[in-house]
């Protein structure tokens, strides 16, 4: 059958199938025809996450989580709404027709190719709302990482922002030539941006101004922070970063 045609079948087993679904998950306690639980989407301690079996659909009245069987996959496993149908429709042994998963497939590849490791850590960066990226294979002990050879590119840090707000990047001996253009990138993304230094036993991340003007070499410049600074698309954050900068690295005189 179609993609959409399938939506419809998915819609109509997911909701009598939803506590099932929801259960797979997360431990629900019957309570008539209702079933609850502490809240999977929200630091919850007493339970207002409710199962309605009857009528199909979800809700927490701690926050705004609410929707059927679907979105509560889809919000769970970190899944966008085509991921989720396809994951269901195997679940429900539904054949979606080749197009459509030509077409999907296809756009996982490409993803993969503009970075890679993307489809695989997906959900993880959509629960998690910040990545790590480091230029060489190492012992760095975070999740979710991208290891990419030379700098990030635009189309990367674009796909990035799709899923999380913040980007951390670990710069372990690692030249500015590479990092200048992965900041560049991340930042006119919209991004976030921190980095780990070189002299951080702790892994300790800072903001990527901190990190600029905490080098003691002379490579990174006052006009190098200024250069990456423009290229912010927020106007506010911006102007905050231009007088931050500004006074980080008005002792410094480089
Ligand atoms: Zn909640």
């Amino acid at each position: 059958m179609t993609f959409n045609e399938a939506v419809l079948h998915i819609r109509e087993a997911s909701r009598d199938d939803i506590v099932h679904l929801v259960s797979a998950r997360i431990s629900l306690k019957r309570s008539g025809h209702s079933f609850s639980a502490c809240c999977p989407f929200h630091e919850d301690k007493t339970a207002s996450f409710f199962v309605h079996s009857t009528k199909g659909f979800f809700k927490c009245f701690g926050c705004s989580a609410k929707g059927d069987a679907i979105r509560f996959v889809s919000l769970f496993d970190g899944l966008s709404f085509t991921e989720t149908i396809y994951l269901l429709a195997q679940q429900y042994h539904i054949q979606i027709s080749t197009t459509n998963r030509k077409k999907y497939q296809k756009t996982v590849q490409k993803e993969d190719e503009i970075l890679p490791g993307y489809s695989v850590l997906k959900s993880e960066i959509l629960k998690t709302n910040q990545i790590y990226v480091a230029f060489k294979q190492g012992n760095a002990p975070f999740t979710p990482i991208f290891f990419i050879n030379g700098s990030l590119s635009l189309d990367a840090a674009k796909l990035v922002k799709k899923r999380a707000q913040k980007i951390i990047f670990v710069a372990q001996d690692t030249s500015w030539n590479i990092l200048k253009p992965s900041f560049e990138a991340a930042l006119n993304a919209g991004l976030e941006v921190f980095a780990i230094p070189n002299n951080s036993a702790e892994f300790q991340e800072m903001d990527w101004v901190d990190f600029c003007s905490a080098q003691n070499t002379q490579i990174i410049t006052k006009k190098d922070v200024i250069q990456l600074i423009a290229g912010i698309p927020d106007n506010i954050a911006r102007s905050v970063y231009i007088t931050y900068a500004t006074d980080n690295f008005k002792e410094k005189n480089r």
